[in-house]
């Protein structure tokens, strides 16, 4: 049957109505269709489902490279025992993004580092895409970087609209920003402009009672807690660096184990005396 049709110029059409799915695998389904007697609505139905199938995977795998998260850190990955304060069932309740993202409401997490704050973050991120939400994650300084470049070319305005087509947006490290005045400023900017509009994720090593450390202007420090804190869900994250506990639990579990290879030590008498030498 699919010899009867022109399929050159069906491969036109297809393309002209920007169908690509349909375009690629319509064949294999006419064909399957046919062997297996289809009705011909059925037929339809599953091209048209086919295609938006793979429109919903192509916006995905969009939105994960836009996304710019770190590889690796997920939620799977993630250890919540490690951070008792901090309730997983919360955590997945924020993942679904409809109580906060949207409206604005942001999140920040707070705490010394090594605390999984980036990685929790990182991981929050791919949930949100994974749930259909638009991300950026950017390590704050980057961000303002290119900030004030677009200000230096009287574009500021524009590249913090260009922005907003991120319903999150992850601001890693607020902390580490210099403390240059113009660059808080643009800070300041992008913190007002998204303030109950589009929701931000912070991460910050210092407690707000630092935060004059990162805006020097102590009412500008004010106005942008101030704004940041409004709608805003806050995890504090006080606990021993992960990695310094992993590598300690990795050193506590080596002296137990038995020894791979034989030791210089093991084998020279001398030592082995000396080490035997009653004290
Ligand atoms: P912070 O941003 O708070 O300084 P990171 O998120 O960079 O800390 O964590 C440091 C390292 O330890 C990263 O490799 C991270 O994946 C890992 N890590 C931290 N906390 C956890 C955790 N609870 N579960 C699994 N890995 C963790
Ligand atoms: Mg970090």
């Amino acid at each position: 049957m699919t010899q009867s049709i022109d399929s050159a110029r069906l491969t036109l059409i297809l393309n002209e109505l920007r169908l690509p799915a349909i375009k690629q695998d319509w064949a294999a389904f006419a064909e399957r269709a046919d062997k297996e007697s289809w009705p011909a609505a059925r037929f339809l139905a599953m091209l048209a489902e086919h295609e938006v199938a793979e429109r919903d995977r192509r916006r995905l795998a969009r939105h994960l490279v836009e996304a710019q998260l770190l590889p690796g850190k997920t939620l799977d990955s993630f250890d919540f025992d490690a951070v008792p304060m901090i309730s997983k069932a919360h955590v997945l309740a924020l993942c679904a993004g409809d109580s906060w993202i949207g409206k604005g409401a942001n999140l920040l997490l707070i705490g010394g580092p090594g605390g999984g704050k980036t990685h929790l973050a990182s991981a929050i991120g791919l949930a949100l895409v994974e749930n259909g939400f638009r991300v950026l994650f950017t390590r704050t300084s980057d961000l303002v970087q290119r900030l004030q470049v677009a200000r230096r070319e009287l574009a500021l305005e524009a590249a913090i609209n260009r922005l907003d087509r991120f319903h999150l947006l992850i601001l890693d490290d607020l902390a580490y920003v210099s403390k240059d005045q113009a660059e808080t400023s643009v800070l300041f900017e992008l913190i007002s402009a998204r303030y109950e509009h589009r929701s931000m994720l912070i991460t910050a090593n210092q407690p707000f009672g630092a935060w004059g450390k990162v805006f020097p202007d102590p009412a500008m420090t004010l106005a942008a807690v101030d704004r940041l804190v409004h709608h805003a869900t806050i995890f504090e994250i006080n606990v021993d660096s992960y990695r310094r506990r992993a590598a300690l639990e990795r050193k506590q579990k080596a002296v137990g184990r038995p020894q791979k290879h034989a030791t210089i030590k093991d084998l020279d008498p001398l030592s082995l005396r000396d080490n035997q030498t009653p004290t």
